[in-house]
């Protein structure tokens, strides 16, 4: 046998991209999967409501919830909710088309944030912020109306580390997007099961799966700019060190608040005090005034 024999046959074009897509689709469930896990993000008979919004990350959300439904070790339903903002030129019918083609239960709620939004914002300012606002407020409404257990979201691991670096650069806060959520009125647990996916990754899997994809600019506004300058920021890390995005989504879930300098979170105050004397308060530390020792 000559050597070239003994080589294993290397597939045609088309079976590699099979090959690869079906790796793809195995590594998000597995992602999607150890998240849930990790954050207990369903529950047996959670109704959940996956909020899908045309783009391709709520797709992919929706589609690997639905596969992992099928053997997930608790029974759980999902409802498939879009709200139509009633922008211009939104394409009504593709959504229920798909999401019937599909089988699964789905709802669309009507309303115009689009006019509200139009009529509050100077023209040429973005409109983002507040349309996402009242999104948000219409979606949580109608999952509380309807009794839903969980507002699933498309947000993946950029959009995390995207949220992290904007609290830090713009609010000087170390605080950003975490994977499960209860709302600020207590009313909603929100899940995040796509937070530990690559961006990239939900690219290529929209792509290989054909979602029709509604483009969220029809509306022709920009995504505000400093979200853009930390996109751009971390757009350019990846490039120059691969790897780092995900670096830094690992640190996210390894805080160590001793080795940070919020006495909220840790107690300084109380570390490596000789025999528990009380301290002295803080104002004469502050006024610079002599601490009165025992003679
Ligand atoms: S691009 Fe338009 S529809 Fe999308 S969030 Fe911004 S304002 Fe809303």
């Amino acid at each position: 046998m000559s050597p070239l024999q003994s080589l294993p046959a290397i597939p045609p074009r088309a079976d590699r991209q099979l090959h690869e897509q079906h790796k793809l689709g195995k590594r998000l469930r597995h992602q999607v999967g150890r998240a849930i896990a990790d954050f207990g993000m369903i529950e047996d008979g959670d109704k959940v409501m996956v909020c899908l919004s045309g783009g391709k990350d709520s797709y992919t959300l929706l589609d690997v919830l639905l596969q992992l439904q099928k053997k997930a070790p608790v029974d759980f339903s999902i409802t498939a909710v879009n709200l139509d903002q009633k922008q211009p030129g939104f394409p009504e019918h593709v959504l229920p088309d798909y999401l019937r083609g599909l089988g699964v239960d789905f709802h669309i709620i009507e309303q115009d944030t689009y006019s509200v939004v139009t009529r509050v914002i100077p023209e040429g300012k973005t409109m983002c912020s507040l349309c996402s606002r009242l999104r948000r407020g219409a979606l949580y409404t109608y999952a509380e109306q309807h009794g839903f257990t969980k507002i699933a979201l498309g947000h993946h691991r950029d959009d995390l580390v995207a949220t992290f670096f904007l609290n830090l650069f713009f609010h000087a806060k170390l605080s950003g997007m975490p994977p499960k959520l209860l709302s600020d009125d207590g009313k909603h647990v929100v899940i995040r099961p796509l937070a530990y996916v690559r961006e990239a990754d939900i690219e290529a899997y929209a792509q290989a799966k054909g979602f029709p994809i509604i483009p969220c600019n029809l509306c022709g506004s920009q995504d505000n700019l400093q979200r853009k300058q930390v996109k751009r920021m971390l757009q350019a890390w990846e490039q120059e060190s691969p790897g780092r995005i995900e670096t830094i989504a690992r640190a996210l879930g390894d805080i160590r608040p001793s080795q940070l300098s919020d006495p909220k979170l840790f107690d300084f105050l109380a570390l490596g005090t000789r025999d528990g004397s009380a301290l002295p308060d803080a104002h004469a530390w502050l006024g610079g005034e002599t601490h009165d020792r025992a003679t």
